[in-house]
């Protein structure tokens, strides 16, 4: 079953030049769209816009065989037996999703069309979206007989995201006819058929020839709702465990611990236990709200998912506070920040609690020496220029004589410190950890007064312990 389908990505996002390269991957031919002409034509000679695992790679070796690249989506469409839209939905001013993106594009598409088409959402979308896009087509005049539209959601998470494109979890696929179906089995059927991973140089994973990936059909509505509710129920994971983390820490319990002994239940599993300063990105805040707007529109009361957030939102306070009951006073306080990117392994600072905290801090008047393997550039262009922000090369020339290092983001790099060589550059040996990557212990042995979340702080002896209780 596994014959090339062609195929056409608008959106060379995270999830639209990911979802290109894997399918080109799979053998099929791709044409990837987008408006940024600036982006196709570093796409096109050879750059690669994004930071991500086994990206370059792919991309290195499909450019002009099965990739190409272009602005034009009308002639895109024309050549493709399928098109994907994998615009951005961002956040509108309502919390719902704002689809503006989606819609343009299914204009375009609309005027494009000559023949059958199947339409794929692959952008994160409420319910309904499918029945708009139809309705969209409609009006533009495109005859039901010409396409069909599938909700085919997006599971990757950026950092990984070629290796979870190609060994899912499961594949969705929400569709309303036999025909669109099958033109969805066949574009995975490398995966779901195994074929793929029998390949030498197919990149490991969890799936195998024996186990290859499964591929789950509902209707569309089940479909949006189903990366909907996955991306809340994630979420409300973290905002879960960061509520009981500030329990535990008033208790002189261990969120670590707390965590384990909850996670070692095969029904709540580890993953999304980790207490901290809360999630952020383009995908969990967004989806969280559009959810919770499309519940108020049906009358539903959801209030779960505002507190999802309000949890979310308060960790960055708590960590803030932190900061502030470790250092006293902050206005003139030099501080080296690890982290930009909202989580590790992504240069993506959308929505990021690191820029947030770093914000506030230089609000209350300290200076902030940062530092991010790969989210410098995106930083330094969305942060108000201030003489209390300097970029470090290394984080090592970021804690030199800061009077604290704080931890903001979960990149290995920031687990894997030099601890003597990170004691010499700081003028204090302080560390305020947002993502407890150390042993609180490890750290009292290297003589760092070592503050986390969730967990009791250790004291370097000199330093004495911050009366942070009376403050
Ligand atoms: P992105 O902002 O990185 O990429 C969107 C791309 O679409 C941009 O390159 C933009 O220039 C292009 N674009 C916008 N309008 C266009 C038009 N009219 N014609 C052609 N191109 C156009 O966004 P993303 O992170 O890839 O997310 C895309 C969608 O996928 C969102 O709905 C998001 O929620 C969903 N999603 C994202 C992730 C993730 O980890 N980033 C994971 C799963 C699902």
């Amino acid at each position: 079953m596994s014959e090339s389908v062609s195929i056409c990505v608008i959106g060379s996002g995270y999830v639209g030049l990911v979802a290109a390269a894997c399918f080109a991957e799979m053998g099929h031919q791709i044409v990837c769209v987008d408006n940024d002409e600036a982006k196709v034509k570093t796409l096109r000679e050879g750059g690669v816009p994004i930071y991500e695992q086994h990206l370059p790679e792919l991309l290195a070796k499909h450019r002009g065989t099965r990739i190409q690249f272009t602005t034009n989506l009308a002639e895109a469409v024309h050549r493709s037996e399928a098109v994907f839209i994998a615009v951005g939905t961002p956040q509108g001013q309502t919390g719902a999703a704002d689809l503006s993106y989606v819609e343009a594009v299914v204009s375009e598409i609309a005027r494009a069309i000559s023949s059958y088409k199947v339409i794929v959402e692959k952008s994160t979308v409420p319910v309904y979206t499918n029945e708009w896009i139809r309705r969209v087509l409609h009006r533009h005049g495109v005859g039901s007989n010409l396409f069909d539209v599938v909700s085919n959601p997006e599971f990757l998470r950026e950092g990984t995201a070629v290796s979870d494109f190609m060994h899912p979890d499961r594949i969705v696929v929400g569709a309303g006819t036999e025909r669109a179906i099958e033109l969805l089995r066949r574009i995975y059927s490398p995966l779901t058929e195994g074929k793929y991973y029998t390949r030498p140089e197919s990149l490991p994973g969890a799936c195998s020839a024996a186990q290859p990936a499964k591929l789950l059909v509902t209707s569309a509505q089940s479909a949006e709702i189903i990366k909907h509710a996955s991306n809340a129920f994630l979420a409300l994971k973290i905002s879960f465990i960061n509520a009981v983390a500030n329990l535990a820490e008033s208790v002189d319990a261990d969120i670590e611990d707390v965590a384990a002994g909850m996670g070692l239940d095969k029904r709540i599993g580890m993953k999304f236990l980790r207490a901290g300063l809360g999630y952020g990105g383009s995908c969990f805040p967004k989806d969280v709200a559009a959810f919770h707007w499309v519940a108020q529109q049906k009358g539903l009361n959801f209030q779960l998912l505002e507190e999802v957030r309000r949890i979310n939102d308060a960790q960055r306070d708590v960590f803030f506070n932190k900061v502030r009951a470790a250092l006293w006073t902050l206005r003139g306080k030099r501080l080296a920040a690890l982290g930009l990117a909202f989580k590790g392994d992504t240069d993506d600072i959308r929505e990021s609690p690191a820029l947030d905290v770093i914000q506030r801090l230089i609000a209350a008047g300290a200076h902030i020496a940062a530092y991010d393997p790969a989210a410098m550039e995106r930083a330094r262009a969305v942060l108000p220029a201030s003489e209390n922000l300097s970029f470090a090369s290394s984080l090592y020339e970021a804690a030199e004589d800061a009077d604290a290092l704080l931890i903001l983001t979960d990149w290995a790099e920031f687990a894997n410190i030099d601890l003597p060589r990170l004691d010499r550059a700081l003028r204090f040996p302080i560390v305020i950890d947002g993502r407890n990557l150390y042993a609180p212990e490890k750290m009292a042995e290297h003589g760092f007064t070592y503050v986390s979340i969730g967990r009791p702080a250790t004291y370097n002896e000199q330093q004495g312990k911050p009366k942070s209780a009376i403050l």
